[in-house]
């Protein structure tokens, strides 16, 4: 009898930690739902022309989550605000990208995982008061060079913009990657692991 509680005490503890270690993963947006989402990969309107997340839901690990607040406060000041393209993706939807584009200029190889694959990445753009976009210089998951944040043949305002977004991200440890105005990575993405837990296995 004993031995059979210790058992149940094993499987529960082994068990809780399991579960303790997904919840360093926030749903972001639920803890300011002022932060616009326009999480395409639940919709058809992406690159790959399908809908390969179940639910449009925003995760990211608990210390880039915090600063993604602390942006969208320092925005709101301004009469501006966050929109959100994505943030954690499970691996399984990396290696469905994986197969639609096999290249690694668009897509990070699931066998590396990508940075969103560790919660420690987030695609974004600014808007306005009334939920307009800010004007940058292509839309989202274009993958031409105009994405590059060097691509200056575009107009002045578009340039401050897109300036103004990298600082500010920069500011609470966020650095833009390079091909993509609207990606960034969390400062020490490294430390965290890749992950291929569901949306709906999550915190709702
Ligand atoms: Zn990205």
């Amino acid at each position: 009898m004993i031995k059979k509680i210790c058992v149940a005490i094993v499987i529960y503890l082994s068990f809780s930690s399991f579960l303790f270690a997904q919840s360093d993963l926030v749903n972001v947006w639920k803890l300011d739902t002022t932060i616009t989402l326009d999480i395409r990969y639940a919709t058809t309107n992406n690159f790959t022309g399908k809908q390969v997340y179940d639910e449009a839901k925003f995760f990211l690990r608990n210390e880039p989550a915090m600063k993604i607040l602390e942006v969208q406060k320092e925005l709101k000041a301004l009469g501006l605000g966050l929109k959100i393209f994505d943030g954690y993706r499970p691996l399984s939807v990396q290696k469905k990208f994986w197969q639609i584009m096999p290249d690694e200029r668009y897509v990070a190889d699931p066998k590396k995982g990508s940075r969103h694959n560790r919660g420690a990445a987030v695609d974004l753009t600014l808007v306005d008061k009334n939920g307009n976009e800010i004007p940058m210089p292509t839309p989202y998951d274009d993958f031409t060079e105009k994405a590059s944040r060097d691509y200056m043949d575009l107009s002045p305002q578009i340039i401050i913009n897109r300036k103004f977004l990298e600082d500010l991200l920069a500011k609470y440890g966020f650095i833009g990657l390079p091909t993509e105005w609207w990606h960034f990575d969390y400062n020490g993405w490294e430390k965290y692991d890749v992950l291929d837990v569901e949306f709906k296995t999550l915190e709702k």
